[in-house]
């Protein structure tokens, strides 16, 4: 066994700023067809207005223009607003449009960023407009008092988008936390959606844009709602039960979860991750929300394993489970190997409790009878060796599956050992595919060394253990 460490990498803090280059790639990945709603969206809302422009442009010249411009950026960061709360929704549909929830929630942090810069915009825009006619004018405009409901309740609605953009892009808020945080951006939903309505009447001429608007904001509504009952109740989930819960490591349970009724049988396919919520159970109680784990068992059976790692309060507490107790399941999601191809010579890379896909798919490999083409190395990592769950599963599928290699690395020395350790036993790296799937830490610094490598990064294949 190589000794090798991240440990500095795997307990780097979780940010979304820190995942820049796993964002870049995803802008990449998704697609324009995956972008295509919300783009239809905006420009619906703008087509609604643009009609109008003659009357929008009022008075005539320069103030006319910054008037319109702050209308029409208005209604385009609505749309956007909308557009990201439907994309915050945990459909399979969207999910496989966008080859990933993660890729998904890149876009909604995107079209959530882009509607907050023109919601910025537009009453800048009507102040700047104001301005000409009088500086008088633009001041009383750019305070929210004195101006009525409308401009208050116009001025809250971004006050609560900013603390919300805050809470996403500042890393060091705890996960409950920016989770209420979000929620409680739908108070601010509320407060644009009477700010557009109490105001519309009095822009008379955008009669359609006004209705464009509204129904827009009618499903932005729809989905807050949706997915506040998906989070709480099992309208969309499967019934499990812990068939069986053992320990696999100081830190890390195993769960077998088995379906509670016959019926449509659960399919999945190796790399995938499903949400699940344990209700209250022998051993366990509380933390009945969806956390989202990856399935550790090769597909084609009835039931599924999970291992679970206390990495906070409820995976803590899930260390308890028992037999017997009840979970609903989300999912199917995601799918790391979505495209793989098994001709071309590949590299995987699993830090800590990033192991799980690998599980899945080597055991996916051992069952299947078509051996790879081509040569597989798996690098697993883990800061203790005495605290590795999924290790044995792995050493077993991978000792019954020619052309793969498990490699095996212990924490010590950071993230340039591994590269050192890849390159020595897997080089040349250019000809390889690359899966990584572990910390949000160890994932940027090995797309950093890859890239410093000359990989391409259409060859690099993440998942995130992180959603925000
Ligand atoms: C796609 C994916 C697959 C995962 N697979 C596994 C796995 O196979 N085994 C495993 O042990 N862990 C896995 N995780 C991590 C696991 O979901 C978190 O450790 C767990 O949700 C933490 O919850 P907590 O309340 O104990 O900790 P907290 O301290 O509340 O959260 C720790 C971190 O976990 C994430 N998290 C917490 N709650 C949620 C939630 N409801 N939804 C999404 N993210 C959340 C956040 O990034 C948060 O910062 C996976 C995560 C993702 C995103």
């Amino acid at each position: 066994m190589a000794a090798v460490t991240l440990a500095s990498t795997a307990a780097a803090k979780t940010s979304p700023a820190k995942s820049a280059s796993l964002w870049r790639r995803d802008l990449r990945a998704a697609g324009v067809r995956a972008w295509l709603p919300s783009l239809a969206a905006v420009v619906l809302a703008l087509v609604s207005w643009l009609i109008d422009w003659p009357a929008l442009a009022q008075p005539a010249g320069l103030q006319g223009v910054l008037r319109a411009l702050g209308i029409l950026t208005g209604a385009a960061g609505t749309a956007l607003w909308v557009a990201s709360l439907v994309l915050m929704l945990r459909f399979r549909a969207l999910d496989q449009r966008f080859g990933g929830l993660d890729r998904q929630y890149f876009a909604h942090h995107i079209a959530g960023t882009l509607a907050y810069l023109m919601l910025l915009a537009h009453p800048v825009l009507l102040v700047a407009a104001a301005w000409i006619a009088s500086p008088q004018s633009a001041a009383a405009l750019a305070q929210p008092w004195g101006q009525g409901a409308a401009v208050i309740a116009g001025w809250l609605a971004l006050a609560g988008l900013m603390a919300m953009m805050f809470a996403t892009f500042y890393g060091g808020i705890a996960y409950g936390r920016w989770k209420r945080l979000h929620a409680a951006s739908a108070l601010a939903y509320v407060f644009a959606l009477a700010h557009v309505a109490e105001l519309l009447p009095a822009w008379g001429e955008g009669r359609l844009g006004a209705i464009v608007l509204v129904v827009a904001m009618a499903g932005g509504f729809v989905a807050i709602a949706l997915r506040r009952q998906l989070d709480r109740t099992a309208l969309d989930a499967r019934s499990f039960i812990v068939e069986r819960a053992m320990r696999a490591s100081p830190t890390t349970i195993e769960v077998v979860l088995a379906p509670t009724a016959a019926g449509a049988p659960f399919t999945f396919a190796a790399g995938q991750f499903v949400f699940v919520a344990f209700d209250a159970g022998p051993g366990y109680a509380g933390c009945r929300d969806y956390h989202p784990f990856t399935i550790a068992s090769a597909p084609g059976g009835a039931r599924f394993t999970l291992l679970i790692r206390a990495l906070g309060g409820c995976t803590a507490r899930m260390q308890g489970l028992a037999t017997g107790t009840r979970a609903r399941v989300q999912g199917p999601y995601g799918g790391m190997f979505r495209d793989a191809d098994f001709t071309r010579p590949q590299v995987w890379i699993g830090g800590g409790i990033g192991i799980t896909p690998f599980i899945a798919m080597a055991e996916a490999l051992t069952a299947t009878t078509a051996v790879p083409a081509a040569s597989i190395d798996v690098y697993m990592l883990a800061r203790d060796p005495h605290d590795a769950p999924g290790l044995a599963a792995l050493r077993a599928a991978v000792a019954r599956t020619p052309n793969l290699r498990l490699i095996e690395l212990t924490a010590n020395e950071g993230p340039q050992a591994v590269r050192a350790a890849v390159l020595a036993t897997s080089g040349p790296l250019v000809a390889r595919d690359f899966y990584l799937c572990g910390p949000p830490g160890m994932q940027e610094a090995t797309l950093a060394w890859l890239a410093a490598e000359g990989v391409p990064g259409a060859r690099i294949h993440a998942e995130r253990f992180d959603f925000r």
